[in-house]
């Protein structure tokens, strides 16, 4: 498959919904996130090895948790979890006018995502426990994480806007389900999105440690 077949097919499956989420799917190419090796491979619909021992995560996966982040052109964003960079890049072209803050706890692979990630602007990528959020630049409107969280972090939902949304990964250590949490009237509401997923385990002081 190439760039705009694995687009196609997103759609084909209504993982991809959105005309913005589709655009930046089309905006931004895969193949720059990935090792020299599996470069060949950018376009199939599959996670694939990155430094660190860590993973890419699979284009649906990426398509989904963004169709539900619900991002508005000029939002403030933060990732927990950057790992090549890639979802970042989607949020990026999703929110050109917006700021997206990424947080990454293996140091080898902020270096990674900082090189795949010079020509987007707007993303700003740290090294540290993303577990207990980045208070500096709080409150978000958006929180995503991409990696397995045992629960919500509460510093997350303290650094969440008032209307804001976190989608994560929440579960046990090898397998999650997608959750979103909202922010209404000073109340949280979770809901269990009923979307099966895998991905590496959370770090940290909220992570398994
Ligand atoms: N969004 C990434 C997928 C990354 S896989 C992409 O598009 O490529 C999950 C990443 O979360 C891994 O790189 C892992 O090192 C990182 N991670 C795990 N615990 C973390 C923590 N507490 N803080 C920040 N990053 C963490």
């Amino acid at each position: 498959m190439d760039q705009k077949e694995l687009v196609k097919a997103l759609m084909a499956e209504g993982l991809l919904k959105s005309k913005r989420v589709t655009k930046a799917f089309e905006e931004v190419p895969r193949e720059e996130f990935l090792p020299d090796a599996l470069k060949g491979l950018a376009y199939s619909d599959t996670p694939l090895p990155i430094p660190g021992g860590q993973t890419i995560s699979a284009p649906h996966m990426v398509a989904v948790m963004s169709e539900y982040l619900e991002v508005n052109a000029g939002q403030k964003i933060l990732e927990i979890g950057t790992g090549s960079g890639y979802q970042a890049a989607i949020i990026s072209r999703i929110a050109p006018r917006g700021k997206i803050y990424t947080v990454e706890v293996v140091p080898e692979l902020t270096e990674f995502a900082k090189k795949n990630l010079a020509d987007y602007k707007n993303v700003h990528v740290f090294s540290g426990d993303g577990s207990i959020g980045l208070p500096e630049y709080a409150p978000y409107d958006r929180i995503i994480a991409t990696a397995g969280c045992p629960s919500i972090p509460k510093p997350w939902m303290d650094q969440l806007k008032e209307n804001g949304r976190i989608v994560a990964p929440v579960g046990g250590m090898y397998e999650q389900r997608l959750i979103l949490l909202e922010k209404k009237n000073g109340k949280i509401l979770e809901a269990d999105l009923n979307f099966p997923c895998v991905f590496v385990p959370l770090r940290g002081l909220y992570g398994w440690r």
